[in-house]
């Protein structure tokens, strides 16, 4: 069975094409651009096929499917033979509101409904649509599973992911927290119990998402009892470019002190704060590092606010669980910066942890970067939310 994995954007769309007999990505693509002009990158993984990088008209997303189908089928960048070949789409969905808590099989009434939680993601859902709508028209009846990135966060208890609103907005409008990134967190905290060989019922397990977003969850014997971002991706952890936690007073003051409505507000919230807004320097932290070992404070202070509050929202959740036995770290930041981890985990000493420098320089692969006597352990898992969707799709369509 071969599955196209779809993560649609409003004006981008990343793919891949996976073997389900091996799991093996057989190629993998970018189109950018859409409704501007159009470019795409489709890189063949298996045989020796060139890369396809180039500039192809877009108007819309269908234009932008038809030429992904294209290249995966040509003769020469092409890893199968016809469309027919492609048994199912999954498709990436940000928002499914608490009416999914699992993956479904996308039918007319199902993409109602992900409409209906447009309000809740209204940069996201459109887009995840219009990718879904124009892989109907390019592939005709192809069955097509949604794997949403709040779906795993749906088992939080009310004490958890409710806001001390006043009830109404709860019930009426749906305002609470759902979470986000739970593609992944549900990916690595599979793949932690995994490696340690236990059942993941048996394990309580925090999971800290770091990349230009960043989240973290309590997982407890496999379910999420608590996650950091709430009723948007906006809040919880300083990110690259998003504030976390905000007194919504310090908003208020903000707006009237400058003068400015509330879209521009939520456009600084959002693109302007962060490890970017304090450092002034950049919200990719490589650039911090950098910038920090030059001698830059701001730089040096944006790190050391970020590495503070993983260690408090994670602290949070060992208090949450009543403990814990692992602690995971994956995506951009988790995966790669050694620094990070290692300052995050210094703060873990009151959990016994202890972290093995060798262990620790490793990049590219699951690793136990604790020592063996560690009492808590710590990985870093590589996450791969693409593979979580066609195992999803595969169940689901098989
Ligand atoms: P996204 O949330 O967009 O999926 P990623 O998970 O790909 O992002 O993470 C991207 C971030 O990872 C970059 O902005 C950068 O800050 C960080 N990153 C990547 N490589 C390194 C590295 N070697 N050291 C430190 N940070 C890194």
């Amino acid at each position: 069975m071969k599955i196209l994995v779809i993560n649609a954007g409003s004006s981008s769309l990343k793919y891949q094409l996976i073997d389900m007999e091996t799991e093996n990505v057989m190629a993998k693509g970018l189109c950018e651009r859409i409704g501007i002009d159009g470019h795409l990158k489709h890189t063949p993984l298996v045989g020796d096929k060139p890369v396809f990088n180039e500039d192809v008209p877009m108007p819309t997303h269908s234009e932008a499917i038809a030429a992904v189908i294209d290249k995966l089928t040509s003769k020469e960048y092409g890893v199968v033979a016809s469309m027919k070949e492609i048994d199912a789409v999954g498709h990436r969905v940000v928002h499914g509101g608490e009416k999914f808590a699992s993956s479904v099989l996308i039918t007319d009434d199902v993409i109602k409904a992900i409409e209906e939680c447009t309000p809740f993601a209204p940069l996201h859902n459109p887009a995840n649509i219009t990718g879904i709508n124009a892989c109907k028209a390019v592939m005709g009846d192809v069955p097509m599973v949604a794997v949403f990135d709040t779906a795993f966060h749906q088992t939080m208890p009310a004490k958890a992911f409710m806001y001390a609103l006043p009830y109404d907005y709860y019930k009426k409008d749906g305002i609470r927290r759902y979470g986000f990134h739970g593609t992944s967190h549900r990916y690595v905290s599979a793949r932690c119990a995994e490696i340690m060989g236990k059942p993941i019922e048996e394990l309580k397990i925090v999971s800290c998402h770091m990349g230009n977003g960043s989240s973290i969850a309590a997982i407890d014997g496999g379910k999420c009892v608590d996650t950091s971002m709430g009723f948007t991706p906006l809040v919880g952890l300083p990110m690259g470019t998003r504030c976390g936690d905000l007194d919504p007073g310090a908003m208020q003051f903000i707006m009237n002190k400058y003068n400015l409505g509330i879209d521009e507000t939520l456009n600084i919230l959002n693109k302007k704060s962060g490890v970017l807004g304090v450092s002034g320097v950049s919200s990719d932290f490589r650039d911090l590092d950098n910038a920090s070992a030059d001698g830059n404070d701001r730089a040096a202070l944006a790190l050391e606010m970020f590495q503070y509050w993983v260690a408090k929202v994670a602290g949070s959740y060992v208090a949450a669980m009543n403990g814990v036995d692992a602690i995971v770290f994956t995506a951009g930041v988790g995966e790669n910066s050694a620094d990070t981890r290692k300052a995050i985990a210094k703060y873990f000493g009151y959990l016994g942890v202890t972290i093995d420098d060798e262990a620790n320089k490793k990049r590219g692969e699951d690793v136990m970067i604790s020592t063996p006597d560690s009492k808590v352990k710590v990985f870093v898992i590589p996450t791969n939310e693409e593979l979580v969707i066609a195992r999803d799709t595969k169940e689901i369509v098989g």
